[in-house]
């Protein structure tokens, strides 16, 4: 079970929203100002700019480049809500897609028209989010026409290029780069592939123009997990500390994370009085990835969860890249077998190496996920992994390696409350 709280000084006017475990109405959506005209969109593009808002989706880049890279591309340009998350420790998108649909749904078309794309689709395998998104597209047809993509649930499945070729009717895998779907993306046009979190803050600035989007923009989505508390949905203003994050979802004694879902490495003690803020934690040498954060409680071993990581990475490898499957399964059984006091004492030279050597090898970013967390183990906790030579400590003991530990579970949320604002449904775009 997942819970949700915001950490937000005023949370309703966040997007965790005033009721998060209910599906929000297109009629309370519209009488709260969203779908509403405020700002053309070359207005809007300035403003999201001007904010400084960046992508959700993991890599962080800004939002309005991206958004205008497309826009001046030509052509006839696509724009995709990519709500399909492949981190095992995410749930933030499905919660999205749930429980405001019409956020994600407004950021899209107003994505669209700052682009100038007609054609639109939502991309996800929730298929809860994906029956949400569909009712909330009867509620409230959008100026553009929407199609909702569905594809199964892996690693790898939202990965940009992967997202295309499963749009175009291929299977869910990368393919190398360039190009890049902004240069030659679905159907071979421009194509914009925007987290739907991403879009959802779109849709806030658009709503709330006076605030220049400044508070949308620093503050984020977050899922908290340990192996000693329940996970915790939230929404933070930049500027949290990790250790208040780790407070609040029950962990207030943890030792060291696991950041970014997959991407962000290890973490010591030290760093959790860092505060949350992108450029801040990419200085300290990890990041904010797609907003996944594992704590590590008191007694749960670095060691065994560094395992754990890139044992689920080398089970997800789509086993395309000759240097993903051999180097993913070698770096899962070295650090297995160094949870578990197995390793050959030139272990963790192997790790250092491939660490330095496989990254940016793979046609997509999981066997960089995979290398990185193995040299944040060897840097932050050298003496702990030197001791494992030895043998397993009392925690990678009792309980050794298992990827599956790390997922956590989408929040519950009802269906559109009755007490909920209606409104007749408005004529579809000509
Ligand atoms: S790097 Fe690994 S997961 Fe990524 S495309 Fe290549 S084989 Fe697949």
């Amino acid at each position: 079970m997942t819970a949700i709280q915001s950490l937000m000084p005023d949370a309703e006017t966040g997007l965790l929203g005033t009721d998060p475990s209910a599906t929000e109405s297109a009629g309370t959506y519209v009488t709260a100002g969203g779908y509403a005209d405020t700002l053309t969109p070359g207005e809007l593009l300035d403003r999201i700019c001007e904010s400084g808002l960046r992508g959700r989706g993991g890599a962080g880049f800004p939002a309005a480049v991206k958004l205008r890279t497309v826009r001046e591309a030509g052509g006839s340009p696509v724009v995709v809500a990519n709500g399909e998350e492949g981190e095992p420790g995410s749930a933030k998108d499905r919660w999205l897609l749930r429980a405001r649909p019409h956020l994600v749904l407004d950021g899209l078309a107003r994505a669209a028209a700052i682009t100038g794309a007609r054609t639109a689709y939502v991309y996800v395998s929730d298929p809860a989010a994906a029956e949400r998104v569909k009712a909330a597209l009867g509620e409230w047809p959008p100026d553009v026409p929407v199609e909702i993509v569905e594809t199964a649930h892996t690693y790898v499945a939202g990965e940009e290029t992967a997202v295309v070729r499963r749009i175009d009717g291929g299977p869910a895998l990368p393919t190398s780069k360039p190009p890049r779907p902004y240069q030659e993306g679905v159907g071979g046009r421009p194509t914009l592939i925007a987290n739907v979190e991403t879009l959802a803050r779109i849709a806030l600035i658009a709503a709330r123009p006076e605030e220049r989007g400044h508070r949308t923009s620093r503050s984020t989505l977050l899922t908290l997990s340990s192996g000693t508390a329940q996970p915790l949905l939230t929404e933070a203003p930049y500027g949290t500390t990790l250790r208040e994050l780790a407070t609040a979802q029950g962990t207030p004694d943890a030792c060291g994370a696991l950041m970014g879902g997959l991407f962000g490495g290890l973490i010591g003690a030290d760093s959790l009085n860092l505060p949350l803020d992108p450029t801040t934690l990419t200085a300290a040498g990890t990041s904010l990835g797609c907003g996944a954060i594992r704590f590590l409680g008191p007694g749960e071993c670095p060691a065994s969860v560094a395992a754990d990581a890139v044992d689920h990475l080398a089970a997800q490898s789509a086993r395309q890249c000759g240097i993903c499957v051999a180097g993913t399964s070698s770096i899962s059984t070295t650090l297995a077998a160094l949870a578990t006091g197995r390793a050959d004492g030139d272990a963790p030279e192997k790790l250092l190496r491939w660490s330095s050597s496989l990254p940016g090898r793979g046609a997509c970013g999981l066997l960089d996920a995979s290398a990185g967390t193995a040299g944040s183990l060897l840097r932050i906790f050298p003496s702990l992994v030197r001791s494992h030579l030895d043998g397993p400590c009392p925690g990678c003991a009792s309980s050794p390696p298992d990827g599956r530990r790390l997922t956590v579970p989408v929040p519950k949320i009802t269906g559109i409350r009755s007490s909920e604002t209606r409104i007749p449904r408005p004529s579809p775009a000509p």
